[in-house]
């Protein structure tokens, strides 16, 4: 066995396998040091492996436990777009197609869980038999059970029973029809009356969330021992999928989860990371923080994924700075009020300098703001807004190393603002917040605009990407490569223009229109109208000035 599952030390106990066990392989489409940090990928392989009734294989690109030679399940774990080109290499590698129209009845049903595949699973559907959607923790083990029933049955008959059980998505029993080969979609449903027309996506509602269940000093986070602290974040800005697409926000109970998972992890590993999109938004984190701050836990070295701005106390940022934390990260996505109005972001511009002087005076060295350039409705002014919002900061908090990290707005599934496309003008105004805070001393780190572009075509895709990704992935997988796919089929698929600048209207049937997210349709409209009504206030305010 490879020397990297040989570091593990697992804190759990995987059953023994019964004679009658499934055979499954549970797959990460990258490389073992990427997998193995994944919280997600961890919970569920021990979920998995914990079941005496499977048979449960590791698999990554580099590696992999052995294999069994005729898998029942197989299952990957897709946490980034990208990972796709892996998924189709590891399919090859196995011998098995990779379209799922092309497998029979001796193939494995291949399923694909995770992130990406519960936001918009659909230019990936081709290559799943099934698809989960949502939350792990029930929907995994129904999904096993249900498996189960129809074990000795055919591909068609295991697929339609499968198709039963509330968040599973078997893309193949429902039929996609569109206006013209590269128009808009037509119709999205089932293939007969048996099959579910709308999928709901699963959300678990216990108060006790997930855990590392492995610690291993070959993971990308050395030794790291995780605890999601929150699921979802109440704040529903308007573009984020972190929050939009987990809601409810729930907070893992203090004594019946963090404690007892936090001091399980801490007797193998110094190394903690209390991760969810908004940390310090547990109600109990002061409580937390001073559990973690006890003696016993002195050489404990402390990591946080995000905080929210108004958040950060200096209370917060001494914890971090003991805890071997140099800086923190905060996202505020703009220095201008009015673009922070618009995405519902309720924070003021005191809150952000605020949040400066206290890292500063705890002992962080660093802050790390984050930023968006081409949010809907935002105007050049906006980024002056930005640029000085850097330098009242740079005054404020004197001698913290200040970065300003920027992505460029994509538009995310199941959000409000899922109708409006990537502003052409975006490269533009990642190149003014450049030229204007690099020479003021502020550290300027631009996220690449072509990745956003590849980010906003795979999030608004639709089936019919399928086979530009297969031609993308034959060119060599750049930038490059997708732009030659797409000559390649003009004509049969709609042009990139379509998925990712143009602005869809709301009557416009989504590629994810059978997929049941959190919020209902309507939801969404209404709070993209109330981001609209913002702009147009300030227009017409804008236009009673000019008067
Ligand atoms: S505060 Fe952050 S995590 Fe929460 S909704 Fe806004 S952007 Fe998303």
């Amino acid at each position: 066995m490879s020397s990297l599952f040989t570091n593990e030390r697992l804190l759990f106990t995987p059953a023994t396998p019964n004679n009658d066990a499934i055979p499954l392989i549970f797959a990460f489409p990258n490389e073992y040091t990427v997998g193995i940090t994944s919280l997600g990928y961890q919970v569920v392989w021990s979920t998995l492996a914990m079941r005496e009734d499977l048979q449960v294989s590791r698999l990554f690109t580099d590696i992999r436990e052995p294999l069994p030679r005729q898998p029942e399940i197989l299952g990957f774990s897709v946490s980034w777009e990208l990972d796709y080109v892996n998924i189709l290499t590891l399919l090859e590698s196995l011998d098995i197609p990779i379209r799922a129209n092309h497998r029979h009845n001796n193939h494995p049903l291949v399923f694909g869980g995770g992130p990406v595949l519960t936001a918009n699973p659909e230019p990936y559907a081709d290559f799943f038999d099934v698809i989960l959607l949502g939350d792990g923790e029930n929907l995994l083990g129904d999904f096993i059970d249900a498996y189960k029933e129809v074990r000795n049955a055919d591909r068609e008959t295991k697929l339609k029973a499968l198709a039963q059980v509330p968040g599973i998505y078997i893309p193949s029993l429902y039929e996609v029809e569109y206006h013209s080969l590269d128009g808009a979609i037509k119709s999205i449903k089932p293939i007969s009356s048996e099959i579910p027309a709308v999928i709901q996506k699963q959300t678990y509602r216990g108060n006790i969330l997930s855990a590392s269940t492995v610690v291993t000093e070959k993971a990308a986070w050395e030794n790291i021992f995780m605890v999601e602290v929150v699921r979802s974040c109440p704040e529903m800005c308007r573009f984020c999928l972190a929050s939009y697409l987990t809601l409810p926000f729930r907070t893992a109970s203090l004594e019946g989860s963090l404690i007892p998972a936090i001091e399980k992890g801490l007797a193998v590993t110094n190394r903690l990371g209390l991760l969810g999109a908004s940390v310090t938004q547990h109600p109990e984190f002061n409580t937390l923080l001073d559990y973690i701050s006890q003696r016993k836990y002195d050489d404990v070295r402390l990591s946080i994924s995000s905080v929210r701005t108004n958040t950060v106390t200096e209370q917060l940022a001494q914890t971090l700075a003991k805890r071997d934390t140099k800086s923190l990260t905060i996202a505020v996505e703009s220095g201008s009020e009015r673009v922070r109005k618009i995405i519902n972001k309720k924070l003021e511009q005191s809150d952000i300098i605020k949040a400066g002087i206290n890292a500063k005076a705890g002992g962080l060295s660093g802050l790390k703001i984050y930023g968006m350039v081409g949010i809907p409705g935002e105007e050049s002014e906006d980024l002056d807004a930005t640029v000085t919002m850097m330098q009242d900061m740079k005054k404020a908090a004197p001698g913290l190393r200040l970065t300003f990290g920027c992505s460029t707005f994509v538009p995310k599934a199941h959000t409000p603002f899922q109708w409006y496309g990537v502003n052409k003008q975006a490269e533009k105004r990642l190149q003014f917040l450049q030229k204007n805070l690099k020479p003021k001393g502020i550290d300027f780190r631009p996220e690449s605009y072509n990745w956003s572009i590849i980010q906003a075509l795979l999030s608004r895709g639709d089936r019919r990407l399928s086979k530009l990704l297969e031609l993308t992935r034959d060119f060599g997988d750049s930038l490059g490569s997708y732009k030659r796919a797409f000559k390649e089929l003009k004509g049969q698929i709609p042009d990139l223009d379509f998925y990712v600048y143009q602005k869809w209207s709301s009557d416009q049937i989504l590629p994810w229109n059978h997929l049941q997210g959190p919020l209902p349709q309507s939801t969404l409209l209404k709070h993209l109208n109330e981001a609209m009504n913002q702009f147009e206030t300030m227009e017409k305010e804008l236009e009673v000035l000019e008067c």
